[in-house]
């Protein structure tokens, strides 16, 4: 299993020192930021962007380590394909995405399995088998099901924890929980719908999604893009 031109930028982080080469001859920058084809590196005063296939690090630790997550990204490709491969998946295709947020993917349309490549490098191994399973059992159980009683029942017998939780990254449910705990039913919000800006009231705390009324419609707000107007009732 060899690695794409996009799966090298995981071999890099923001803050590495890092070579490579120009008509000038080498040379030697921190990387800055960290876009999905190339990373912006600065060399003094001058910024330069350059394809992950072109860089290197500058420094012998920082090589090894990338040896160490090229391979982990191997073994969890290598893996993710005799799982696929078991279980019939032979005309789906693997790759690894930039999510951070989202841990695993299934889109059935394109027949195509999608996991974190920053949770292939750093998640627990069996977290990161988990996804993979988690991700076989909605392409085995369809569209459809969701992560209901079919899905559930593929992922159990498959050895997946049969929990809808498995998509999300840790740091992402951090922050949802953060924001679904500064609001409660009855609280009035604004929030933007469909471009505008409204007001309307909390009626239930689902675990992602608000559900709040304003005027004749209810709308499904994620957490985050609430903000509040007036409490239900004073805190103490
Ligand atoms: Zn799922």
């Amino acid at each position: 299993m060899t690695l794409r031109v996009e799966d090298l930028q995981v071999l890099f982080e923001v803050g590495d020192r890092v070579r490579f080469p120009t008509a000038d001859g080498t040379l030697t920058g921190t990387v800055e930021k960290l876009n999905p084809a190339r990373a912006r590196v600065r060399c003094g005063a001058d910024v330069w962007t350059v394809p992950y296939a072109g860089l290197d690090h500058a420094s012998g630790a920082s090589a090894r380590e990338r040896g160490e997550r090229a391979a982990r990204l191997k073994d969890v490709a290598a893996n993710a394909r005799a799982l696929m491969d078991r279980n019939g998946l032979h005309a789906w295709s693997f790759r690894f995405g930039n999510a951070r947020q989202k841990l695993g993917e299934c889109r059935a349309k394109e027949k195509l399995i999608v996991l974190s490549r920053t949770h292939a490098t750093q998640g627990a191994p069996d977290d990161v088998a988990d996804t993979i399973l988690h991700e076989i059992a909605h392409a085995l159980a369809g569209p459809e099901a969701g992560h209901g009683p079919a899905w559930k029942a593929i992922a159990r017998r498959l050895g997946a924890t049969p929990a809808s939780r498995a998509h999300e990254s840790d740091a992402a449910r951090r922050t949802r929980e953060a924001a679904r705990a500064g609001f409660r039913a009855g609280d009035t919000v604004e929030f933007t719908g469909r471009g505008e800006v409204r007001t309307g009231v909390i009626e239930r705390m689902n675990p992602k999604r608000a559900k709040v009324r304003s005027g004749d419609t209810v709308w499904f707000v994620p957490y985050p893009r609430l903000r509040p107007i007036r409490r239900s009732r004073p805190r103490e």
